[in-house]
């Protein structure tokens, strides 16, 4: 098989705190801050609380979603007294880690975030086809047996991707659940130190000239996502996700399914014509955003063996 050569990942930056009340990710990064300055042998690593207003009164966010200002607009926007404190902290974000689609910016952001659902351990990608993310991900899945580890892509251009993850060359989320928003559990805490040291090992060896082999991964791409059932008039919420659906993410949903129970107690089924894969189902964050689940689709991607470039 053909190996593509791809440059060194020598600037990596590792960011918690992107949502104040996701909380493995703020005591990774303050655990990892207290021990390692600077990075080791050829990598350098920087270590930032991305919304430190929103991590000190442990809120998602202070006045917008943080993680939805990243888009080439928000970036370049004129700033005044009335801009949203965390469009301004993205642009500072983008001066420190980027600017993004620059040669400065790092050469692979890592995101840290929790999830209420039951996801386990997944890697996102902003863009459909990064093969350092990829390999990283395969490394995981290698690594941590234990752990469902899964890999989750939106198949829209950089230039829309609206994540912090999408400032860096590669941009790369480990999203953990479930855990409580406000909440820190050993297991999640643990999965995500060990999923940031595991890549952070996959780094230096690829530097080094480790030839890491392709072959096929499963891959999630994001799909439409649904609203639960409201209140014409009120727009409040009616039903909520049915217990049979409840903690399933990432098993198959066919059409006819129990879907949403309403609170009089009818069952609410699955009206779309495919079977889909639905993803953070439930999740506390998205009621805000009239999301109850996502839908996602199941493909294979064939990786292909990849090696550092040398000068
Ligand atoms: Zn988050």
């Amino acid at each position: 098989m053909e190996v593509v050569n791809l440059p060194a990942v020598s600037r990596v930056a590792v960011c918690g705190g992107t949502h104040g009340n996701e909380l493995s990710g703020v005591y990774l990064v303050r655990e990892l801050q207290k021990k390692k300055k600077g990075g080791a042998d050829d990598v350098s690593v920087t270590m930032v609380i991305s919304n430190p207003r929103a991590v000190q009164q442990c809120r998602r966010y202070v006045e917008t979603d943080l993680n939805r200002c990243f888009t080439a607009a928000t970036l370049s926007a004129p700033v005044s007294d009335k801009t949203p404190y965390e469009m301004v902290r993205a642009q500072e974000l983008n001066a420190l880690l980027g600017p993004k689609g620059a040669d400065e910016a790092a050469d692979l952001l890592c995101d840290l975030h929790n999830t209420t659902s039951n996801m386990g351990l997944c890697i996102f990608s902003p863009v459909a086809c990064d093969w350092i993310c990829m390999q990283i991900y395969r490394h995981l899945q290698r690594e941590m047996p234990s752990w469902p580890v899964k890999y989750l892509s939106f198949e829209r251009p950089a230039a829309e991707a609206f994540s912090l993850d999408s400032v860096g060359k590669h941009g790369l989320t480990i999203e953990i659940g479930p855990q409580p928003h406000g909440v820190v559990r050993a297991d999640i805490f643990n999965a995500m130190k060990e999923g940031v040291r595991l890549m952070l090992d996959w780094i230096q060896k690829f530097n080094s000239g480790v030839l890491f082999d392709g072959g096929e991964v499963e891959v999630y791409t994001m799909g439409k996502n649904m609203d639960y059932p409201r209140d014409e008039e009120t727009h409040s919420i009616t039903a909520t996700i049915h217990p049979q659906l409840q903690d399933r993410d990432f098993c198959l949903l066919h059409p006819g399914d129990p879907l949403f129970l309403t609170f009089s107690g009818k069952t609410v089924t699955y009206k779309g014509t495919e079977p889909l894969y639905p993803v953070f189902v439930n999740e506390c964050a998205y009621y805000e955003k009239g999301i109850a689940l996502y839908l996602a689709r199941r493909k294979t991607v064939a990786v292909p063996s990849i090696q550092v470039k040398r000068d």
